[in-house]
C-alpha cells in the first residue's frame, strides 16, 4: 500500500502534545446504527449496575463486595473466607472468559460492557454534549475567555458532574459495605458512621476526577486489560477496523471530487475527511491500525458510513472485520486457540457450578484439640473437640445439636446441648464425644457428626475418635 501513513503514530499518544502536556480530546458527538445499540446495551446495564446492591434474594444482597469484613455475595449467594476457593474460581472463569471473548471478539468488552466507558460515553459526554455542544462549541469554548456563558456553563457542567460522582459513589459504597449500611448512614447522618462518610466522600472525589479531568487515560495509562491487547489479539481477531485494501487501493487515500468517477483513478475510499478521528474519543485515527488507545466503541464505523453513505460509496470502510478477513478475504473461523480456551472456560465453569449446588448453607468444623488423649469413662471412651459452625445464610437457627451418624455413641456439648446461631453469625465451642470401649474396633475411628436444627440436618462432618491400642 503505497499511501500508508509511516508508523510515526506509535511513538506518540494521541492525548499528550510533542510538549508533553495533555492534548484534550473534544471528539464529534457520534450518531448511528451502532451508537444507537450502544445506547440501549448502557441502559440495561447501568440499571443493573445501580440496582444489584440493592437487591435482595433470601435476605442476601444480590452483589456485594465487603472486603473488611471479608464478604462478598455474588447472585446473592453469600461468600465466607472458607468459600474462598469458589470466589478465586469464579475469578479464574471471569479472566478465562475475558481471554476469549477477546481474542475471538477483541475489545467488545471495553467499547460495550466496561463501566468506564458507558458511564464517560453514555453518561457524562452525552450530558457534556447538551452542556457544551458538539465538538465545534466545545473547542470555542474551551479557547475563549472566562465570560458569562463560560463560568456559566462551566458551573452547570461541573455541579451536574459532581452530583453524578455523588450518585455513582453511593451505589460503589453499597456494593463495599452494603445497602443496609449505606441507608443507616442515610438515616442516621454522618457523624455517626463517619467512616463510611469519608469513604462516600473520598470515592466522589476520584469518580470525579476520573470523569471530568482523567476521563481517557485510565484506558491508556491505567487499566491493565488494554495493556494485555498485544498479546492476546491475532490476525484473526475480530476489531473494529479500517478496511486498508478498500480504503487505499493503488493510489492511496484522496479527497472527494464529484466530477471524476472514482473507481477508474485507483484512488481509494476513503476520502480522507478526518470525520473517524474528530468522532473518536480516544483521540486516534484508526486508519493507522490496531492501536492500543482504541475501546471499540464504533463510533467511527457510524461516523464513516454516513459518510460513505453521502458520497455514494458502500459503507463498511471501516467496519467489525479481522486483519485476515481485511487482506485476505477470509471468512471468520474458530481457531484452535479459541477452541482451547472454550474448552478450559467450559471446564472452569462447570467446577465453578458444582461446587456452588455442593457448597451447604452451613459450615461446621469439629477438630480434635490439640495435645489431648482420650479418657476413661467407665465403660466409654470420651475425646474432647472443638467446633465451629458457620451460619452463611440470613435466617437464625434457634434449636441446632449435634448428633452421630452411623454410630453409637453420645456427643455432649460444653454449655447447652441445643443453642441457637443467629443469621451471619458464628457459634464456637468445645464438646465431648463418648463412645463404649466394647463397641470400639480400632484405635483412631472415623466418626461423622450430622449437626442438626431440630430435626433438619444441616451439614454433616468428619473426625477422628482416638481409644487403647489393645482391646478386649
Ligand atoms: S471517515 Fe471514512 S472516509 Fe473519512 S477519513 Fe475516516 S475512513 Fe476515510
Ligand atoms: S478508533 Fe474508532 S472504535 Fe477505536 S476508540 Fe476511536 S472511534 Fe472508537
Amino acid at each position: 500500500m503505497s499511501n500508508l501513513p509511516d508508523e510515526a503514530f506509535r511513538d506518540t499518544i494521541g492525548t499528550i502534545d510533542e510538549g508533553g502536556k495533555r492534548k484534550y480530546i473534544f471528539p464529534k458527538k457520534p450518531s448511528g446504527k451502532f451508537y444507537d445499540y450502544r445506547k440501549w446495551v448502557s441502559y440495561v446495564l447501568l440499571a443493573i449496575l445501580v440496582a444489584n446492591p440493592f437487591i435482595k434474594i433470601n435476605g442476601n444482597q444480590f452483589m456485594m463486595f465487603n472486603i473488611l469484613e471479608r464478604r462478598f455475595n455474588i447472585f446473592g449467594f453469600p461468600f465466607w473466607p472458607q468459600d474462598f476457593y469458589l470466589f478465586v474460581i469464579s475469578m479464574l472463569v471471569g479472566i478465562v472468559f475475558i481471554i476469549l471473548f477477546t481474542v475471538v471478539f477483541g475489545r467488545i468488552f471495553c467499547g460495550w460492557i466496561c463501566p468506564q466507558t458507558i458511564f464517560l460515553e453514555m453518561v457524562f459526554r452525552r450530558i457534556e454534549y447538551w452542556i457544551d455542544g458538539d465538538r465545534g462549541a466545545q473547542l470555542r469554548l474551551s479557547r475563549q475567555e472566562w465570560n458569562s456563558e463560560k463560568i456559566r456553563k462551566r458551573v452547570i457542567k461541573w455541579t451536574v458532574f459532581f452530583l453524578i460522582s455523588f450518585g455513582i459513589a453511593n451505589v460503589f459504597l453499597a456494593y463495599l459495605v452494603g445497602s443496609d449500611a449505606l441507608f443507616l448512614m442515610i438515616e442516621q447522618g454522618p457523624i455517626s458512621q463517619a467512616s463510611n462518610f469519608i469513604a462516600l466522600l473520598i470515592f466522589t472525589g476520584v469518580f470525579y476526577f476520573v470523569f471530568v479531568w482523567f476521563r481517557e487515560q485510565v484506558c491508556i495509562i491505567a487499566c491493565p486489560y488494554g495493556r494485555l491487547q498485544g498479546v492476546l489479539l491475532d490476525n484473526k481477531s475480530i476489531n473494529v477496523a479500517y478496511d486498508f485494501v478498500r480504503g487505499e487501493k493503488e493510489e492511496g487515500r484522496a479527497k472527494f471530487n464529484k466530477k471524476e468517477d472514482r473507481a477508474t483513478t485507483g484512488k481509494g475510499d476513503c476520502i480522507d475527511c478526518h470525520q473517524c478521528v474528530h468522532v473518536c474519543p480516544m483521540g486516534i485515527d484508526i486508519r493507522n491500525g490496531t492501536q492500543l488507545e482504541c475501546t471499540n466503541c464504533t463510533a467511527c464505523i457510524d461516523e464513516c458510513d454516513s459518510i460513505m453513505d453521502s458520497v455514494g460509496l458502500p459503507k463498511g470502510l471501516i467496519r467489525y472485520a479481522s486483519e485476515d478477513e481485511i487482506v485476505k478475504k477470509e471468512p471468520f473461523r474458530f481457531t484452535a486457540r479459541m477452541k482451547g480456551y472454550t474448552a478450559v472456560l467450559f471446564i472452569l465453569l462447570s467446577v465453578f457450578v458444582g461446587m456452588l449446588f455442593l457448597r451447604a448453607d452451613v459450615q461446621a468444623i469439629i477438630l480434635r484439640l490439640p495435645g489431648q488423649l482420650f479418657q476413661h469413662k467407665g465403660d466409654k471412651i470420651s475425646n474432647v473437640y472443638t467446633y465451629k459452625i458457620v451460619n452463611k445464610t440470613m435466617k437464625d437457627y434457634n434449636d441446632i445439636h449435634f448428633e452421630l451418624i452411623d454410630q453409637k455413641g453420645d456427643i455432649k456439648n460444653v454449655g447447652s446441648e441445643h443453642f441457637k446461631i443467629i443469621k451471619e453469625g458464628i457459634s464456637q465451642g468445645t464438646l465431648f464425644i463418648e463412645i463404649d470401649q466394647a463397641i470400639l474396633e480400632s484405635d483412631k475411628t472415623k466418626v461423622k457428626i450430622g449437626v442438626y436444627n431440630g430435626n433438619e440436618l444441616l451439614e454433616t462432618t468428619t473426625t477422628n475418635f482416638l481409644g487403647p491400642r489393645s482391646f478386649n
